[in-house]
């Protein structure tokens, strides 16, 4: 897959899935920007690894997703260092588990600033780069929650239903100008953000972590019996950046084997 000569944003890539993400990006030729909110010398060591495995241009952004001035502020960096914004992959995220009753509104509110409200701002920010370029490619990295509800996760299953429509909004608003917009939705993938959950039941049902990991994936286990691979969440990322995928916009691609299908 050749994306030699485009350059790529990934929200939330210092780690788990947008760091896979960006990896795919990398070792298909892009020149990436990377973000998160670790300390810049961790976040730029990162970017260093990324560039020496892929020979690409990679740099860190600290720009903290909670904020719109910041939101922005890593699309404008990315011109900056690059020229160019080709691919924004919107992914950064975090989670907390409550029923609705007791769910603390001020993890409602961090949720809705993390997850929700940044796609907004970097989306609208790189689009007219991209319309001037008549190039584009908008990645929403979802959960299959924005498909299907799930309990205890209120704030996160709204913010993700939301986006499914902005997904499809900015698909059509730029259909005629080579731009597409897309939605991945994985099912279980092993990173730190579902950690605590794993450690939940472990405690709650005082078994191993390694059996509360079981646990937590049984409704995934259906018809593939694993988790999802954040490679697996990448290579999907670069189709959806190739040529090939021109057709596909406005869509949520569930990489779940086949649990939201059940
Ligand atoms: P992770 O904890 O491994 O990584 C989270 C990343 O987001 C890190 O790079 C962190 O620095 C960054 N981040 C956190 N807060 C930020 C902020 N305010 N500004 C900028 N960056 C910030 O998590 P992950 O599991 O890779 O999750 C990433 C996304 O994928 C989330 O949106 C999550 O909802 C989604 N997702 C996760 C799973 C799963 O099972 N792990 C499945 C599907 C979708």
């Amino acid at each position: 897959m050749d994306l030699n000569g485009r350059t790529a944003v990934v929200t939330g890539s210092t780690s788990g899935i947008g760091h896979a993400i960006a990896s795919a990006l990398a070792g298909a030729g892009a020149h990436v920007m990377l973000n998160g909110i670790e300390p810049r010398a961790e976040g730029e060591a990162v970017a260093r690894a990324l560039a020496d495995n892929h020979g690409v241009d990679a740099r860190y952004s600290g720009a903290d997703m909670s904020r719109p001035d910041e939101a922005t502020g890593l699309i404008d960096a990315t011109v900056e260092a690059f020229g160019s914004v080709d691919i924004v992959v919107n992914n950064a995220g975090i989670q907390h588990t409550a029923p609705i009753e007791s769910f603390p509104p001020g993890k409602w509110d961090a949720i809705r600033a993390i997850i929700w409200t940044p796609r907004s701002h970097t989306i609208r920010r790189a689009i007219p780069h991209m319309q001037q370029r008549g190039w584009g490619r908008v990645i929403d990295a979802h959960r299959r929650t924005g498909l299907v509800a799930s309990v205890n996760k209120a704030a996160y299953v709204a913010a993700k239903h939301g986006l499914v429509g902005l997904t499809k909004v900015v698909a059509l608003e730029n259909a005629h100008r080579g731009i597409t917009c897309n939605a991945i939705c994985p099912g279980w993938v092993e990173t730190p953000l579902i950690r605590p959950q794993i450690e939940h039941i472990a405690e709650r049902d005082g078994i191993s972590i390694d059996e509360a990991k079981v646990e937590l994936r049984a409704p995934q286990a259906g018809p593939r019996g694993s988790s999802s691979e954040p490679g697996q969440i990448g290579s999907m990322a670069v189709y959806l950046c190739s040529d090939a995928a021109a057709q596909i916009t406005g869509t949520s691609l569930s990489i779940d084997g086949g649990w939201t299908a059940q």
